[in-house]
């Protein structure tokens, strides 16, 4: 990690809040994928025991091919499922450094995770959950999904990690090629 970015993290205040701690790994995850060219989104899977079951970050674009479903949730979701086959669900928190695109909510509907709690909100793509199918809103029913408590200096981190930190004009063009199959590495 490139000092500036790491000075973010080592500057942040010292708070009490419990979920202050999967807060920062969200935004280590998110700064990470910054600096691999990727969206600067990260999440990580806790326990009921606050253990770290594992993390992941935004990887949509690997070794110069796009992955269009390399969402940190997505990533985070492919790791439990392969890992953790026996791990129940019910008791697992996933904390993400954006509120939820479309993409995600439903997979975290699909992969039975009953706590989702958001550092930033996503006005432009963030799902709220509203004008599901039915199937789908019954499953919604069984989960919640918030923005998580705590210290603003996580909120505000986790918002430049998608904003100022990179580039987003870079980032769509970069979409733009790999549509064309254009994507030059
Ligand atoms: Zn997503």
């Amino acid at each position: 990690m490139n000092e500036q970015h790491a000075a973010l993290l080592h500057h942040a205040p010292h708070s009490q809040k419990p979920a202050d701690t999967w807060a920062r790994l969200c935004c280590e995850q998110a700064i990470l994928a910054v600096e691999h060219g990727c969206y600067g989104v990260g999440a990580v899977l806790v326990n009921q025991a606050h253990e770290l079951l594992c993390s992941a970050r935004n990887q949509v674009f690997v070794d110069d091919h796009y992955n269009s479903s390399g969402h940190a949730e997505m990533q985070l979701l492919d790791t439990l499922e392969a890992e953790h086959p026996q791990q129940d669900r019910s008791v697992l928190t996933l904390y993400v450094s954006l509120q939820p695109c479309l993409m995600c909510y439903g997979r975290i509907l699909l992969a039975g995770i009953p706590r989702v709690r958001y550092l930033a909100v996503d006005k432009p793509g963030g799902f709220t959950g509203k004008g599901l199918p039915p199937a789908w809103a019954e499953l919604a029913a069984h989960t919640s999904i918030h923005q998580a408590r705590v210290d603003s200096y996580w909120i505000n981190l986790a918002e430049q990690a998608i904003s100022t930190l990179q580039d987003r004009q870079v980032m769509r063009q970069r979409v733009l090629s790999a549509w064309r199959g254009t994507l030059q590495p």
